[in-house]
């Protein structure tokens, strides 16, 4: 653990997550910001990660934009499936239920999400704000009707483009590059904005404008494998990962 304003460092047992505890009880409940690293452990890519990256053979500023799927549809849903497919039958993880118990006990308000996968829910949390949308539901570009995202994806095996009853072409309901970010996302300013704490987990806090969050909480706890940007101004970071850390929160704080 390294705390940069003087907490001193301690291995990674309940010890060093009691540091964390405490500030939970002191000002929880808090709002958690969750990313990438969250879904991981469930066994999803991160399309960020060097080495691993989608994003390094594919350009999806060009290809998974809100503009490509307007002028290249069929190249965006073939590219998207193979992108995304992955996270319709993934399961939650000890993070994730970790989060929800927190919830449920009265440590946790809110979690915000960079994550499409909802996996949080199923996990069981009940307040989830999803501000880079979901892979449940897709939507048609003309009429507006919402159905299952699963059901787009079984047409690309009959058309190249999936199609509303209307004939108008549907499209994820997941922020895509270019888009404006959604008006939940709104809501999530304020709620970080007026957080006692903001618990952010596996995020590396660089995609704009989701990593703004840390920089409005009045205040800051971080759980990362690496290192952020905002490591400075937080009062506990814990360089590990998601899921054995809060579980060892859950316990510190006498909730599992
Ligand atoms: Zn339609």
């Amino acid at each position: 653990m390294w705390s940069p304003k003087g907490v001193a460092a301690l291995d990674l047992a309940c010890g060093s997550v009691e540091i964390l505890a405490e500030l939970v009880r002191r000002n929880g409940p808090a709002v958690v910001l969750t990313g990438a690293g969250v879904s991981t452990e469930s066994g999803l890519p991160d399309f960020r990660s060097p080495g691993t990256g989608l994003w390094e053979s594919i350009d999806p500023v060009e290809h998974l934009s809100a503009k490509a799927l307007r002028r290249r549809p069929a190249e965006f849903w073939r590219l998207f499936a193979v992108a995304f497919a992955a996270g319709l039958g993934a399961r939650p993880n000890v993070g994730h239920l970790a989060l929800a118990r927190l919830e449920a006990a009265g440590h946790v308000r809110s979690v915000v999400t960079q994550n499409i996968d909802g996996l949080h829910q199923a996990a069981g949390s009940r307040r989830v704000l999803e501000v880079h949308g979901s892979l449940r539901t897709a939507s048609c570009r003309r009429c507006g009707l919402v159905v299952p995202l699963k059901e787009a994806l079984d047409q690309l095996g009959r058309q190249e483009v999936p199609e509303c009853t209307c004939g108008g072409t549907l499209r994820p309901d997941v922020v895509l590059f270019e888009d404006p970010m959604p008006p939940v996302f709104e809501t999530a300013w304020r709620e970080a904005a007026s957080a006692g704490l903001l618990l952010v987990v596996g995020s590396s806090l660089t995609v704009w404008p989701a990593a703004g969050l840390a920089e409005v909480a009045p205040r800051l706890a971080i759980i990362n494998r690496d290192a952020t940007p905002y490591d400075n101004r937080a009062e506990v970071v814990l360089r590990a990962g998601s899921g054995q850390t809060l579980t060892e929160l859950v316990r510190c704080l006498g909730v599992g």
